[in-house]
């Protein structure tokens, strides 16, 4: 195989599995100083954290872009006319050797289209992670897809060599699935992950008795779900999500804009845009369900069944609760302090420990980091001042959205960060 016809195949399966955010990417800048293979600017590298919270770069590529199916929202799908391409297993065994070698890369992200059968293709992505870990002793960071349908037998193999694997669930709803990938099953999608979270209950107990027992997946297991292909609102999505952390004791779950890439009048349209700030809103409001106490049925229900927008999720619950606030910052248990808009568990367990030696005063609170310009309306603390007077949940969010910075003022920009 010559090297131009593998960096050509690198740009292709590379290009291809960016849609995938399962490992959150960005581009390296690392560029090849020699004359060796690869050079990994914009070439598929994505950072991605592993089970100890390290950050790792990563090989993110596709084995093939080839695929039987045809969902509607995937670049890949048959009907598409792109360049298709397929690595052998061996090929990606040496790029990501190579690769890794010249310190480009600390593992590899591995999905695939689907050629001739679930079986087929996930023969092929267990063979390289096999070869990988026996052959050349790597023992570098593995997410692998793992593709729906493929079999029990298949999928144990995977969690021996893989560090995370992945199934997507790809649309949140049954519902939209039928509409955008009917040939699809959700129970294809589910039966792997059922697999793949016994199999580490199993071992795990197992280890506990025989030290030598290999690890599976010590990474445990994400999805992804696509947001804004099929009209569901986000009441639906997060029930999903909760459903999925709970039912599989899943580690992440992925949210991804859908990028308009079809005329499909199922679709929207090429030139809608990105729903950034939704899947913003949406990764804000997993973070509060899994680290912050709240149940999905707080934040979304009957009457609010979608998002606010211009205000993070936290502050969007408290603007409708405010009977509920203020806090006092000296006695309140820790469920309710997490649940002040601006403070983030950090100064959290910063003010507990304080306030166990003194009384806390705004200067206290404000030196720990805490985004006053939100939480002083819903705190009260030593100096006795409590700045939200007798404002409805409206007239205040008008006030801190007045009084914020761009953050809340250009509810266009993608690039919020996840609240504090
Ligand atoms: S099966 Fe996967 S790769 Fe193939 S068209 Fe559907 S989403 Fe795309």
């Amino acid at each position: 195989m010559s090297f131009e016809r593998t960096q050509e195949k690198l740009k292709i399966l590379a290009d291809a599995a960016k849609y995938d955010v399962s490992c959150a990417s960005s581009g390296s800048k690392r560029s090849n100083a020699s004359k060796g293979l690869g050079d990994a600017t914009g070439m598929g590298i994505c950072h991605s954290f592993t089970e100890d919270g390290r950050c790792v770069s990563l090989l993110k590529i596709l084995l093939t872009n080839y695929c039987i199916f045809d969902c509607a929202y995937c670049v890949t799908r048959k009907s598409n006319d792109i360049k298709r391409a397929a690595f052998q297993v061996q090929e990606v065994v040496d790029l990501t050797i190579n690769f890794y070698r010249r310190n480009y890369i600390e593992g590899l992200f591995l999905s695939s289209g689907i050629f001739k059968s679930a079986d087929y293709t996930m023969e092929r992505l267990v063979a390289v992670a096999k070869k990988l870990r026996l052959e050349e002793n790597f023992n570098g960071y593995i997410h692998l897809k793992s593709i729906p349908g493929a079999s029990d037998e298949l999928m144990r193999e995977a969690g021996l060599y893989a560090d995370r694997l992945s199934v997507n669930i790809e649309i949140p709803t049954r519902e939209g699935l039928k509409l955008l990938a009917p040939e699809k099953n959700r129970e294809d999608f589910i039966k792997p992950m059922v697999k793949v979270k016994n199999e580490i209950i199993q071992y795990k107990s197992e280890k506990k008795i025989i030290k030598s027992t290999p690890k599976f997946a010590p990474g445990g297991q994400s999805t992804q779900m696509i947001i804004g292909a099929s009209g569901e609102s986000d009441q639906q999505i997060m029930w999903t999500s909760n459903y999925f952390y709970k039912k599989f004791d899943l580690k992440r779950v992925y949210y991804s804009g859908y990028i308009p890439i079809s005329y499909d009048a199922r679709l929207p349209q090429i030139g809608t845009a990105v729903p950034m700030l939704r899947e913003n809103r949406l990764y804000q409001t997993d973070w509060l369900m899994r680290f912050y106490g709240f149940e999905v049925h707080e934040i979304l229900n009957k009457e609010h069944q979608n998002l606010d927008l211009e205000v993070d999720p936290k502050l969007g619950w408290a603007l409708r609760n405010l009977d509920q606030f203020p806090v006092d910052v000296n006695k309140a248990e820790k469920r309710m302090l997490a649940r002040v808009p601006g403070l983030g568990m950090k100064s959290v367990h910063k003010i507990i420990e304080a306030r166990r030696f003194r009384n806390l005063n705004w200067e206290h609170i404000q030196r720990m980091g805490v985004a006053l310009n939100r939480a002083k309306y819903f705190l009260i603390c030593e100096s006795r001042d409590f700045e939200r007077r007798d404002l409805t949940g409206p007239q205040l969010k008008s006030l801190i959205l007045q009084n914020s910075s761009s953050k809340y003022q250009n509810i266009l920009s993608p690039q919020l960060n996840l609240f504090d």
